[in-house]
């Protein structure tokens, strides 16, 4: 039987990058999306055409509602998670702390640490050994902005990212010796979509002389280490938080 992976976000960027290489890695995906269903199933097409397994399913990882639904039709439909990559994430307009409102980082942290929240703990039913589970492995996707702080641009935004990173070091130790590994990659200035609601589209372009390897990322880069993280390959590795930023 494949080892079931849910993707959070997973209609494009690094969520659809993941998607498809943890298809082609064996794995039965769930390409989670929020809004864009045929995007999603763009993502289900194109594995499905390299011959792997994967199923779109919608659902809000802000809202416990959905996130519950969520893992219960997959138990349903496809089997237990094993492994789950809490990927979906916001950003918004780039701005200084006296333009911002409570509202807005209200949404940032709902979406940003309540959806890894909701999605761990409904993971760990289904993974933990306590729960009659096999184990499993959570990679949460931090960024470069928890450590650097993302200054006079979005420090909400940074600051919902270092709340994930304690999460997944908190979490890590506390499911440790039910079989279920946690960590987190933190990738810097990486070619996606999201820099457009930011208000920078071309932000990579413009700050990628920052980056001492001189560039962006792609989101297969990504990929490659939540997938190695997800891996046996990382059997002795949890609570670790892995930079994919170019060393910056
Ligand atoms: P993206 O905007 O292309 O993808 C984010 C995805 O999350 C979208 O498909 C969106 O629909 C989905 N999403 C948003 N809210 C959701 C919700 N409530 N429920 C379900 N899905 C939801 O951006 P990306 O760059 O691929 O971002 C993926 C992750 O990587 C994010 O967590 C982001 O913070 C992080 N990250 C990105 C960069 C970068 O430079 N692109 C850098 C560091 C970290």
């Amino acid at each position: 039987m494949p080892k079931v992976v849910l993707i959070t976000g997973a209609s494009r960027g690094i969520g659809a990058a993941t998607a498809c290489l943890a298809a082609s890695h064996g794995y039965a995906v769930v390409v989670n999306y929020l809004r864009n269903q045929l995007a999603a199933e763009r993502v289900v097409a194109q594995i499905h055409d390299q011959g792997g397994m994967a199923l779109a399913l919608q659902a809000d990882v802000a809202s416990e509602q959905d996130v519950v639904r969520l893992f219960a039709t997959i138990e349903q439909r496809i089997g237990r998670v094993a492994a789950l990559v809490n990927n979906a994430g916001i950003l918004a307009q780039q701005m200084r702390l006296e333009q911002m409102d409570a509202a807005r980082l209200q949404r940032i942290l709902s979406t940003n640490v309540v959806g890894p929240f909701l999605c761990a703990r409904e993971a760990i039913k289904h993974m933990s050994t306590r729960y009659d589970g096999e184990g499993g492995a959570i990679v949460n996707v931090s960024s470069a902005a928890a450590r650097l702080g993302a200054a006079g641009e979005y420090i909400d935004y940074a600051a919902s990212k270092g709340a994930l990173d304690t999460m997944t070091r908190g979490l890590a130790i506390e499911v440790a010796a039910e079989g279920i590994r946690v960590n987190a990659v933190r990738p810097g200035f990486i070619y996606t979509e999201m820099h457009a609601s930011g208000g920078e589209p071309e932000r990579v372009d413009r700050v990628r002389q920052s980056v001492p390897m001189q560039r962006g990322g792609q989101p297969e880069e990504v990929a490659e280490a939540i997938l190695w993280l997800l891996s046996d390959l990382a059997s002795f590795t949890t609570g670790a938080i892995l930079d994919v930023s170019g060393g910056r």
